[in-house]
């Protein structure tokens, strides 16, 4: 006996809590990268760019290169209070006279004279925070052509963007970490929304890293780099404390005043307005071309994975066996691309009803 559609779609959406029936009338997966709205589909997208972080520190021939842990952040909007996130951690006294404790998480991020903090600049900071990436990665490479990176882009409690960047060097050319982080740090951007320049921030971090040495360190890091950018910054604001809620309440307001692009009209529906100036993809890599590896050195990408799920999804559901009663916790359990389609569906037939 063949598979039947709702056997199938048993298989292909177990585990998610928001399935979508499509309507062909199959049951597809809701294709989250939200936590809080599906652990599952969310869990699915983190392992998916896990595999993909590690597939370029260890699949290749490591020994040949240098790697580097790069963190940059954004320039200040604002003093903001400095609240430790650890009881018992050391810390300097805050700007408003107060040397505090891991209790007043309620003021952690936020400023010390909201009438003056630039909201807006931030908000702003955040939408262009994509192309100052870009323009840094080329300045990177044009001083040291082998480089290949792995990007996060994390949320800070002030409510602005920060990147992480794994970053491989071929030995020839390795620099010191210090070179590098001064590289990256000092790149520079021109607005195309407004023209306005667009740099880092002066606190810059790099370390350098063998994949043979401690790699497993910092595979653990970008794991938990990457648990935190799939929770949503404006959700989790309703459960925050009421000066945390006012702060990103009003970077809210900021960004959905901002023009997100030159284009923008009153009224633009572009989710960039919904997070906080943010665009959607928090994790990125360098792509394979004909002159260059790319980050992974097998060549992996979410496209890639997906094919392969998709095509082991194919060759079981011809099967003549029941269904296997076990959860199949990886290979068929994502299949985004059908979902994405299937919610295009939706939303056409939504916007078809008078
Ligand atoms: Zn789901
Ligand atoms: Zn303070
Ligand atoms: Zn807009």
């Amino acid at each position: 006996m063949a598979a039947t559609d709702s056997d199938r779609a048993e298989v292909v959406a177990r585990g998610c809590a928001r399935p979508i029936k499509t309507v062909s009338g199959v049951w597809v997966r809701c294709g989250s990268r939200v936590k809080s709205r599906c652990e599952s589909c969310a869990e699915l997208y983190r392992g998916d760019w896990a595999a993909i972080a590690r597939s370029g520190v260890f699949d290749g021939p490591v020994e040949e290169y240098r790697f580097y842990l790069l963190t940059l952040t954004a320039p200040s909007f604002g003093r903001v209070h400095r609240v430790p996130r650890e009881h018992g951690a050391r810390v300097q006294r805050c700007g408003c006279g107060v040397t505090h404790s891991a209790d007043d998480a309620g003021l952690r991020g936020v400023p010390l004279e909201p009438s003056t903090y630039d909201y807006a600049a931030q908000v702003a900071w955040n939408r262009d925070t994509g192309l100052l990436w870009d323009r840094t990665r080329r300045r990177v490479r044009d001083r040291w052509e082998s480089a290949e990176y792995f990007v996060v882009r994390e949320w800070q409690d002030r409510g602005v963007l920060h990147l992480h960047a794994l970053v491989r060097i071929a030995r020839a050319e390795a620099p010191d970490a210090d070179v590098l982080r001064e590289a990256a740090r000092s790149a520079v951007a021109w607005s195309k929304v407004d023209g306005a320049v667009v740099e880092w921030g002066q606190q810059a971090d790099c370390e350098a890293f063998r994949a043979n040495g401690d790699g497993a360190r910092t595979i653990w890091y970008l794991s938990k780099a990457l648990n935190y950018v799939m929770k949503d910054v404006v959700e989790d604001g309703e459960s925050a404390h009421p000066a945390v809620w006012a702060h990103i309440a009003r970077l809210d307001r900021a960004a959905r005043e901002m023009r997100c692009s030159r284009d923008c009209k009153p009224g633009c529906r572009s989710r960039v307005h919904d997070r906080l100036g943010a665009r959607s993809h928090v994790v990125s890599a360098s792509r394979r071309t004909s002159r260059r590896s790319g980050w992974s050195f097998t060549g992996l990408t979410r496209t890639v994975q997906r094919r392969l799920r998709r095509e082991w999804f194919e060759a079981h559901a011809a099967e003549t066996s029941p269904m296997p009663s076990e959860p199949v916790t990886t290979v068929p359990e994502a299949l985004d691309g059908i979902a994405e389609r299937a919610r295009g569906e939706m939303v056409a037939r939504g916007a078809a009803v008078p």
